[in-house]
C-alpha cells in the first residue's frame, strides 16, 4: 500500500514527479539548536560554517516556487534561534507559500507566536512525554517541560489552534522536533 502526504493528491504527486516539479520543500535556516535530544542526529547543533546567508535563502525559496512548491516546511536546529526568523516568515507570507515550522517551542514568545499567527503558520510543536521528567531527560535539557506548554500557551492566546494549524507531536526521528530524514 503507498501512503501519500495527505495535503497533496495521489493525481498532484504523480504529475509533480513525471514533470520533475516540487510540491513542497524543507529547509534549514541555521543547526544551531538550544536542547540536546537523545534521539535528534544533528551532530553538534552548532552553526555549520556554510550556512546560506539571508539572500541565497531567499533565493533558494524562490526556485522552488518557480518549481512548483506551494509549502516551505522550516526545520533546524531551532528554528526561534535564528535571527532573521521573522524576515523569513514575512518574506513566505509576502510570496504566498504555505508555511509550517517544526519547534521546540522555547523561542516562542507573545510577539513571534503573533507573527506566528498573522501569517498562518503551521506550527509542529515538539512534545514526547506529558511526564515532565521524562520530556526533560528526552530533551537534554532541565526546564524543557515548562518551556514548551508556556510555548504552547502562547500560542493558543495569539489564537492557535485554528484550521489545524497546530500539532504537537514533531516527526523528528520519528518522534521529535523539527527533522524527517
Ligand atoms: S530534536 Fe530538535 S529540539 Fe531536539 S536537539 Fe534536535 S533540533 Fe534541537
Amino acid at each position: 500500500m503507498q501512503i501519500y502526504n495527505l495535503e497533496f493528491s495521489e493525481q498532484e504527486i504523480r504529475e509533480a514527479v513525471a514533470a520533475g516539479k516540487l510540491l513542497s520543500m524543507e529547509i534549514e535556516f541555521s543547526r544551531i539548536c538550544n536542547f540536546r535530544c537523545s534521539y535528534c542526529y544533528v551532530p553538534d547543533r552548532s552553526e555549520c560554517s556554510n550556512e546560506l546567508s539571508r539572500e541565497e535563502i531567499k533565493d533558494v525559496i524562490l526556485q522552488a516556487k518557480a518549481l512548483g512548491a506551494r509549502k516551505i516546511i522550516i526545520l533546524g536546529g531551532e528554528p526561534s534561534i535564528y535571527p532573521h526568523l521573522v524576515e523569513m516568515i514575512r518574506f513566505l507570507g509576502q510570496e504566498g507559500l504555505e508555511i509550517e515550522m517544526f519547534t521546540n517551542g522555547s523561542g516562542i514568545d507573545t510577539d513571534l507566536a503573533a507573527v506566528l499567527a498573522e501569517e498562518k503558520v503551521r506550527v509542529v510543536l515538539k512534545l514526547n512525554s506529558r511526564d515532565e521528567a521524562i520530556q526533560d531527560r528526552l530533551a537534554g535539557k532541565k526546564g524543557a517541560f515548562q518551556m514548551i506548554n508556556r510555548a504552547l500557551a502562547t500560542l493558543q492566546e495569539a489564537g492557535y489552534p485554528s484550521a489545524g494549524r497546530i500539532s504537537r507531536n514533531c516527526r523528528q526521528c520519528g518522534s521529535g522536533c523539527g527533522r524527517r530524514r
